[in-house]
């Protein structure tokens, strides 16, 4: 397999602070995610009387994959931001991705490749994923689309995203017109493309080859307003602050919730129509505030008592952003409300083990 070009190796100096900042990516991504690689240390598992020492050991392969004959559909992504289709001479049927060669219709006939449109429309309406498997779970959340470029026969399997805030089911429907937009660091994966709404793009860009997600505005998401305080918002406010305190005081006693803000730092400014307050994840607990400040993101929840709903299982925050119920300011911030979403469950658990002891 031929070895990626000389050129792709960066000429300069290594820097003197190569100290990564928490949450940073390292440049050079590993195949396997540091953070999956478990520490060298060992453990005693007790079993009945006996007592049994238990080590973290390895054992790894790494292996190469060609993407052999559909190699010019994958370099054409990589190094030309095109995508191409294989058409074929005798029934005319164009398939994108060109996953044949030969026409399994017409006796094997060679098929001919050609550059497909950038745009098309979706197939179906898109299911969209909040929790994804290690492989994507920086990408979360997407759609799952399937489109018909223009000209196409067969629908492509593309990630499906939007660039105002949380995708949500609202986004994507069958036959909304999409745009392919590319990666800007492309290894000829599939990933490397993925669809957004075409009436998101801005018109100078429509028709435009090989537009980069860079040159799409990802900020326009417009944070909702919400209702004038009412006694009984005002109320219901009251109730969630003194909820979170609550919960922030459980939370030094439970190692389980304890650990799933281990390492995390930020600050949240939530705005509801009974108030404002401002929740400062760090030091692995929560502590909450009323009023604003400058923070690392924004939620807006009209109805306050939907946090009291998170906190008794009623409801959870990843479905109340599905149900547009809630809307956060930073998509890459799901990351954080997973980790606010598994609280309730680990202070539910510590105090059933809690109980169980005593
Ligand atoms: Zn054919």
């Amino acid at each position: 397999m031929a070895r990626p070009k000389a050129k792709a190796k960066s000429k300069a100096k290594p820097r003197a602070e190569a100290k990564p900042r928490a949450n940073q990516k390292p440049k050079v991504e590993k195949v396997i995610p540091l953070h999956m690689i478990p520490n060298v240390e060992s453990e005693v598992i007790k079993i009945g009387d006996g007592r049994y020492l238990q080590s973290n050991e390895a054992m790894f392969t790494f292996y190469k994959r060609s993407k052999g004959e559909q190699s010019p559909y994958f370099l054409a992504l990589l190094e030309k931001k095109r995508i191409l289709g294989a058409r074929c001479p005798k029934c005319k049927l164009v398939r994108v991705p060109p996953f044949e060669v030969y026409c399994p219709d017409c006796q094997f006939e060679k098929l001919k490749l050609l550059e497909m449109p950038d745009t098309g429309v979706m197939n179906s309406t898109p299911p969209i994923t909040y929790f994804a498997n290690s492989l994507f779970a920086h990408m979360v959340p997407f759609g799952r689309g399937r489109v018909m470029l223009d000209g196409a026969d067969t629908a492509i399997p593309i990630h499906v995203y939007t660039t105002r805030g949380v995708l949500t089911p609202r986004v994507f429907k069958k036959n909304t017109p999409v745009k392919v937009i590319f990666r800007k660091n492309r290894l000829g994966k599939p990933t490397d493309i993925f669809a957004v709404p075409l009436s998101e793009v801005p018109e100078k860009l429509r028709a435009k080859k090989g537009v980069e997600e860079h040159e799409l505005d990802w900020s326009q998401s417009a944070e909702p307003p919400v209702d004038k305080p009412t006694p009984e918002s005002e109320k219901s406010f009251k109730s969630v602050l003194a909820a979170f305190q609550a919960m922030s005081k459980a939370v030094t006693k439970s190692d389980r919730a304890k650990k799933d803000l281990s390492g995390w730092k930020r600050s949240i400014q939530v705005k509801t129509a009974g108030g404002n307050f401002l929740i400062n994840i760090g030091k692995q607990n929560l502590k909450v505030k009323p009023g604003k400040a400058k923070a690392d993101f924004v939620m807006v929840a009209n109805n306050p008592k939907l946090f009291e709903d998170w906190m008794n299982f009623r409801d959870s925050l990843t479905n109340a952003i599905i149900a547009e119920k809630l809307w956060i300011s930073k998509n890459k911030e799901f990351t954080t409300v997973f980790k606010l979403d598994r609280l309730p469950r680990s202070l539910r658990r510590t105090l059933e083990t809690s109980e169980l002891v005593s």
